[in-house]
């Protein structure tokens, strides 16, 4: 059943402001609903357990080195993204598409074999992600930093809609960080020392696959292919040829005005699944 909100109710993210004043572009049960709770979740459990507990994480202050790392997010959290862009200017949006193409070109030549992962599209294998998995753990740093890193003062342009990895990267642990003692990165060498000092997110990153993934309507799921974000720029140009900030499908907004069951069915329909 669609729950329903009045424009005058506080707003489902707890900023205590109205809803017609804060996220009223959001659908009460949307899939962005649902990731917006799960940031606000990490917040919580982050501020709370360095309260409790006066541990801090390891981070240096104005470190943006894991800015570089290699990695990748989901279809929704760059579209959240993609929401804030939709507030810049156009000129700003395009310098991003600018550099974030030019950074496919340096992976094209840098790295021709992730270059390959990255353009095959078989939905819903497996193999094609925990393939770029791995070549995440192997490479670990581009030669580049994210597009959206600002390159004068160094920091995240995208603060507030940055996605879940950003968000727990050094701050949090999970459970397999425990078990296998691997370096982070050249600040904190020790996973399972690092563990002892951050909370664990394993439930709140266990909530995602809820409504990351489509559910056909058998109940079964497909696996939605994460992409680092220079890459999701690159797919979203291709899709329209503009260098704008815009949604994904088909330019509706699919994960932000639809509930979570109805963007399901437009997805699916979208790529020809049902
Ligand atoms: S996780 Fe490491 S690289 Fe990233 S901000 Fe913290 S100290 Fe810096
Ligand atoms: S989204 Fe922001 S915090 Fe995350 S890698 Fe990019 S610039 Fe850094
Ligand atoms: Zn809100």
């Amino acid at each position: 059943m669609v729950k329903t909100i009045s424009r005058n109710d506080p707003c489902f993210c707890g900023s205590g402001k109205k809803y017609k004043k804060c996220h009223s572009d959001i659908h009460p049960e949307s899939r962005a609903v649902r990731l917006i709770q799960t940031y606000r979740k990490y917040e919580r459990k982050i501020e709370d357990y360095q309260k409790s507990t006066g541990n801090i994480p390891p981070c240096q202050k104005g470190c943006y080195n894991c800015c570089y790392d290699d990695f990748s997010i989901t279809e929704i959290e760059f579209e959240f993204i993609m929401r804030e862009l939709k507030t810049w200017s156009k000129d700003r949006v395009e310098k991003i598409y600018d550099t974030a193409l030019d950074q496919c070109e340096t992976i094209k030549n840098e790295r021709p074999d992730t270059w390959r992962n990255l353009e095959i599209y078989t939905p819903n294998d497996g193999t094609i992600i925990v393939e770029q998995m791995k070549k995440h753990m192997t490479v670990g740093r581009n030669s580049f930093p994210c597009p959206l890193l600002d390159p004068e003062t160094k920091s995240c342009s995208v603060y507030d809609s940055r996605p879940l990895i950003c968000r727990s990267f050094g701050s949090t642990h999970h459970r397999i960080n425990q078990s296998t003692r691997v370096e982070i990165c050249e600040y904190i060498p020790d996973s399972v020392e690092h563990a002892t000092m951050t909370p664990n997110v394993n439930d709140e990153t266990a909530e995602t696959i809820e409504y990351v993934h489509l559910r056909l309507p058998d109940g079964s799921t497909i696996q939605q292919r994460p992409y680092p974000i220079y890459y999701w720029f690159k797919i979203f140009f291709d899709r329209t040829g503009k260098k704008e900030a815009q949604y994904n499908h088909y330019d509706s907004s699919v994960n932000f005005n639809q509930s979570l069951e109805q963007a399901n069915l437009y997805t699916l329909k979208g790529f020809n699944l049902i």
